[in-house]
């Protein structure tokens, strides 16, 4: 009889205690984020891919073809060509290519430049069914990224 009375007073400790952490639970602040319906903050320090940056007033590409970020590369991921500035100085990018499916997200390509040119992105959610939607037109991207602002 001793055993039915010390279970069932256990049972009940257990039980008590058990609502007093839900209880306490249910007042807090949510903290969970409803992906996908609200968009995550990425933190300063995230690494996305890779992508160019503009210039803050005519939204053109700050690089100048320099080509440091394609042999800093060590998976040569990047590809990238620029043509002789039309009545200027040095050069006008005109392609930049990414091949994200090689990409190791080491960080050398952004650290090699010297232009403020590239940055690291803040897309977090890719995904796809053929690898070649990894293989990204860096600059067409900026294109894009200047029309969304205007
Ligand atoms: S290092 Fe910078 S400026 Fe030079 S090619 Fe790469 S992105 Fe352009
Ligand atoms: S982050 Fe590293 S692996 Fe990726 S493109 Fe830059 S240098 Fe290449």
């Amino acid at each position: 009889m001793n055993g039915y009375w010390s279970d069932i007073i256990t049972g009940s400790k257990s039980l008590v205690t058990g609502l007093m952490i839900t209880a306490r639970e249910f007042f807090k602040p949510v903290v969970t984020e409803q992906y996908p319906y609200e968009v995550p903050t990425m933190t300063p320090l995230f690494r996305g891919h890779i992508e160019l940056i503009g210039n803050a007033e005519t939204g053109a590409p700050n690089c100048v073809v320099c080509g440091m970020c394609q042999r800093a590369c060590p998976s040569d991921c990047i590809s990238l060509d620029g043509k002789k500035a039309e009545g200027g100085k040095g050069k006008v990018l005109t392609s930049y290519s990414l091949d994200f499916t090689k990409c190791s997200l080491c960080g050398q390509c952004v650290e090699s430049c010297n232009f403020d040119a590239l940055r690291f992105s803040k897309d977090y959610n890719l995904a796809g069914f053929d690898k070649n939607e990894f293989i990204m037109d860096l600059l067409q991207r900026l294109e894009e990224q200047n029309r969304c602002k205007h």
